[in-house]
């Protein structure tokens, strides 16, 4: 394992980030790379950084960095995301830092599971406190039409060593539902929810697609996601949900929970509390926003934390009040560069 210094002490200096409106921002999404061994229809173009050199990524020692200034500037919880996270060999060293620097309350995952048995146990090690693992279908003949990748066998692997852990690590499964494409699964990936303790998310398609398949008509959105499951559940039962899991259900006697994500049909911005930091060194302030701040030039110049935080300050402050009225700017761009 790469060896890492001990974070520098974050908590005496630690400020709070209020944005123009009043909303507190404490959730960092860190792309850690853009790079994916799946190519979702949804999500990029088979093309998509076929021949990409990772010299424009974030080093380890930058994603520290990042971190500790996060830290200082009062944000609790980091996810990181990509592109696919666990194409990182140093994605263990990052976990565990984000868990040593003071302030950080919460570590967490998006993976698409491939890699997953490859760095599971260093993880948990690590103390990670929560995996993503983003699965749309059980079909190894679907799978390979969506992701453009014959590897489900990895993932069905995986998903079930994820299961057994579920419980001591926050186990939640993105199901992007496309319609006349996986909406038949409803059911199936409901039913994980009977024996484990694991939370199923059914998420909209979003304007993030470099393949704009956006166009295609495939788009279910939550009403109709709700009307599928319900006409299979009639018993579904309504949880108090989260912001973003505005529909959180579980069933009786079924161990886990089923969300839905309106991410495109609901508007969550005024409780939006996430700032993102793409794979190479910008702050982004709104998933509809293109204008990023750059915090690569100061990283590489061996600036002062205290640059990093100003820089964090200043992307706060242009966080639009409600980004899908004010702009259009990521449109279009993968979710993968975004940072999903
Ligand atoms: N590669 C990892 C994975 O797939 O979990 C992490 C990055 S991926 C961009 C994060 C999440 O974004 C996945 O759950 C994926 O389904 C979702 N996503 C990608 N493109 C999307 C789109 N156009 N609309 C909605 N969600 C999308
Ligand atoms: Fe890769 Fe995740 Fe995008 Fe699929 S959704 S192509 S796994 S980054």
């Amino acid at each position: 394992m790469k060896s890492m210094g001990k974070p520098a002490n974050t908590a005496q200096t630690c400020r709070i980030l209020t944005d123009a409106y009043g909303r507190r921002i404490d959730y960092a999404r860190i792309s850690v790379t853009s790079r994916c061994n799946l190519r979702c229809v949804y999500c990029m173009r088979e093309e998509h950084q076929r021949h990409h050199s990772p010299a424009g990524e974030l080093t380890t020692e930058e994603i520290f960095r990042c971190i500790e200034a996060l830290a200082v500037s009062g944000f609790r919880k980091v996810r990181f995301t990509g592109g696919e996270p666990l194409i990182r060999r140093d994605i263990v060293d990052l976990v565990r830092y984000a868990k040593a620097v003071d302030g950080i309350e919460t570590v967490s995952l998006t993976t698409n599971g491939i890699l997953l048995d490859r760095y599971f146990e260093g993880l948990i090690d690590a103390g990670l406190n929560g995996i993503n693992l983003s699965l749309d279908t059980f079909e190894a003949d679907r799978y390979r039409m969506i992701t453009r990748r014959n590897l489900l066998h990895k993932v069905s692997e995986n998903l079930d060593r994820l299961l057994r852990s579920a419980g001591s690590l926050k186990v939640k499964i993105n199901v992007l539902l496309l319609r006349e494409i996986n909406s038949s699964e409803i059911g199936r990936f409901t039913e994980l929810t009977r024996h484990y303790p694991v939370t199923v998310r059914f998420m909209e398609l979003m304007p993030f697609d470099d393949n704009q398949i956006w166009r295609t008509g495939k788009f279910m959105g939550a009403e109709k996601i709700l009307e599928a499951l319900t006409a299979i559940y009639p018993e579904l039962e309504a949880k108090e949900g989260k912001t973003t899991e505005h529909f959180s259900f579980s069933l009786p006697g079924y161990e886990g929970s089923v969300a839905i994500i309106p991410a495109y049909t609901r508007n969550f911005c005024s409780t939006c509390n996430r700032l993102r930091i793409t794979s190479d060194g910008k702050i982004i302030s709104c998933l509809y926003s293109g204008d990023g701040v750059d915090l690569l030039p100061a990283l590489r110049g061996g600036a002062e934390r205290e640059v990093l935080t100003s820089l964090l300050q200043k992307a706060v402050s242009k966080k639009p009040e409600d980004g899908r009225e004010a702009g259009r700017g990521a449109r279009g761009t993968s979710m993968s560069e975004i940072g999903g």
